[in-house]
C-alpha cells in the first residue's frame, strides 16, 4: 500500500544530512560537554556550533540561543522565565485563545498561581487582531504571548504589529514559532519581539531538542534549576545528540528553505485546488492566503473527521483532526470554535500539513482516496442531501 505522510506540522522525518551528523554522538563522541578533559572537548565545540548554525539562520547573536528539551519546555521557560522574575511590575499575561498547549496550559497553571491571563480572541479567520491585544495591555501587564503561526490552521498571525503594540506598552513579548519556523522568514534582528520559542523536530530534526531565544539582556527566572549549563538558564546535560541534530536541520534550512518553501507551497495548492474541484460543501477553517504555506485545514461537512481519518488511515495516508476523543464523544477543535465555526462542520475537520518529499504523486493519490472515503461516508449519513437532490 501506498503511504502519504501529509502531518508535517505533528512531526517532520529526520533529514537524511541530520541522521548522518548524529551518528558520531552515538559513538565515539560520547563526552560530557561540560567536562574540560579530551572526551568533553569536541562535543562542547558541536554542541556550540549547533548554537552558531540556529543564531545564524535567525539572525541572532549565539549567546540569545537558550537549548530545551522540547518547543514545549521553550514555550514554558519564556513564559515562566518572566512570570517569576524578580522584581515584575505587575501580574498580568496577555495571550490568544488559540495558543498551542504547550501556552495555553502554562497560561492556565499560572492563574492558579495569582496571575491574571487575558485570551484575546481571534477573528472568524484565526487571525489574532492588534487592537485586541493593544486593548488586553494593563499597566499591570508583564508579557504578551502570541503565537507566530497557528499549528491547526496555519493562520499566520501578524507578530510585528503586535510586538510593536508590546514594545511601546514597554512590555516583553514571546512568540511560540514552532510552526512558523522554516515555513515562513523570521529576522530577528527587526521582529520587535523578546523571546522565541523553536522546536527541532519540525524541522527535520529530530525530537526531544528545542530552544529558546532570548534577546541580550533580558533576565528570566530558570524553570529547571540544576547546573550552569546554558549559562544558568537551564540546567541538565545537554541532549547533545538533538542539539546537533537541531543545528544541521537549521544549516540545510538556511541553504534551502526558499526553493523547499516553493514546493511545498505549489504541491498544498495544487492539493487543495483538486479537493474543491472534486468534493463539494467543504469549509476552509483559516485565512485564505495568512497561512502556513503548508498547511490546509478543511471541515467535510456531513462527515465526521475521526471516521474520515480512520478511512484515510487504512489507506495509508496520515494526517490529523483536531478534535479530541472525551470520555467517547467527540468535542470539535477548541481552535475552530475560537474562531467561530459552525461546531457540527468543526466535527468534520481535517488538518493536512505536507513538507519535505511529499510528491504530485503523494498529492494525486491522496485526493483520490478523500474523493472515494467521503462520498462514502455521506452515502452512510443520514444528514447528507446532495445539492442536486434537493
Ligand atoms: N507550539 C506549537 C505551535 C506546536 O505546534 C508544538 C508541537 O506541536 C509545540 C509548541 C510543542 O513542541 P514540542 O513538540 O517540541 O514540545
Amino acid at each position: 500500500m501506498r503511504k502519504v505522510y501529509f502531518d508535517h506540522n505533528a512531526t517532520t522525518p529526520v533529514h537524511p544530512e541530520v541522521a548522518a551528523a548524529v551518528q558520531p554522538f552515538l559513538g565515539d563522541l560520547f563526552g560530557n560537554p561540560s567536562s574540560i578533559h579530551w572526551a568533553g572537548r569536541d562535543v562542547r565545540k558541536a554542541v556550540e556550533d549547533a548554537r552558531g548554525e540556529i543564531a545564524s539562520f535567525y539572525g541572532c547573536r549565539p549567546l540569545e540561543v537558550v537549548f530545551t528539551s522540547s518547543g514545549t519546555e521553550a514555550d514554558n521557560l519564556g513564559v515562566k522565565g518572566v512570570a517569576y522574575r524578580p522584581g515584575n511590575a505587575g501580574k498580568h499575561i496577555v495571550t490568544s485563545r488559540v495558543e498551542h498547549p504547550a501556552i495555553m496550559n502554562t497560561c492556565r497553571f499560572l492563574e492558579t498561581q495569582g496571575f491574571r491571563v487575558t485570551y484575546v480572541p481571534v477573528n472568524r479567520q484565526g487571525i489574532v487582531e492588534p487592537d485586541a491585544v493593544r486593548s488586553a495591555i494593563t499597566k499591570d501587564t508583564i508579557l504578551v504571548s502570541v503565537m507566530a503561526a497557528n499549528n491547526e490552521t496555519g493562520c499566520i498571525m501578524p507578530i510585528e504589529e503586535i510586538g510593536a503594540i508590546a514594545r511601546g506598552a514597554g512590555v516583553l513579548m514571546h512568540t511560540d514559532a514552532v510552526q512558523s519556523t522554516g515555513k515562513v522568514p523570521i529576522s530577528w534582528e527587526t521582529l520587535p519581539v523578546d523571546l522565541l520559542a523553536f522546536s527541532g523536530h519540525k524541522v527535520n530534526g529530530v525530537k526531544g531538542a528545542g530552544g529558546l531565544l532570548v534577546r541580550k539582556g533580558i533576565e528570566l527566572s530558570p524553570v529547571l534549576h540544576g547546573g550552569h549549563q546554558e549559562r544558568g538558564r537551564r540546567g541538565g546535560t545537554e541532549n547533545v545528540a538533538g542539539i546537533v541534530a537541531m543545528g544541521k536541520a537549521f544549516s540545510v534550512l538556511s541553504k534551502s528553505m526558499g526553493a523547499e518553501v516553493a514546493e511545498v507551497r505549489r504541491l498544498r495548492d495544487a492539493f487543495e485546488r483538486a479537493l474543491y474541484d472534486r468534493i463539494p460543501d467543504l469549509v476552509l477553517n483559516g485565512h485564505p492566503t495568512l497561512r502556513l504555506p503548508n498547511t490546509v485545514n478543511l471541515s467535510f461537512r456531513f462527515v465526521e473527521g475521526e471516521a474520515l481519518l480512520l478511512n484515510l488511515d487504512m489507506m495509508g495516508i496520515a494526517c490529523s483532526s483536531g478534535s479530541a476523543c472525551t470520555s467517547g464523544s467527540l468535542e470539535a477543535s477548541p481552535i475552530l470554535m475560537a474562531m467561530g465555526a459552525d461546531p457540527i462542520d468543526s466535527q468534520g475537520a481535517l488538518r493536512f500539513s505536507l513538507g519535505r518529499g511529499n510528491t504530485d504523486e503523494d498529492v494525486e493519490y491522496a485526493v483520490d482516496a478523500i474523493g472515494t472515503v467521503v462520498n462514502k461516508l455521506r452515502a452512510m449519513s443520514p444528514l447528507y442531501h446532495p445539492r442536486e437532490a434537493i
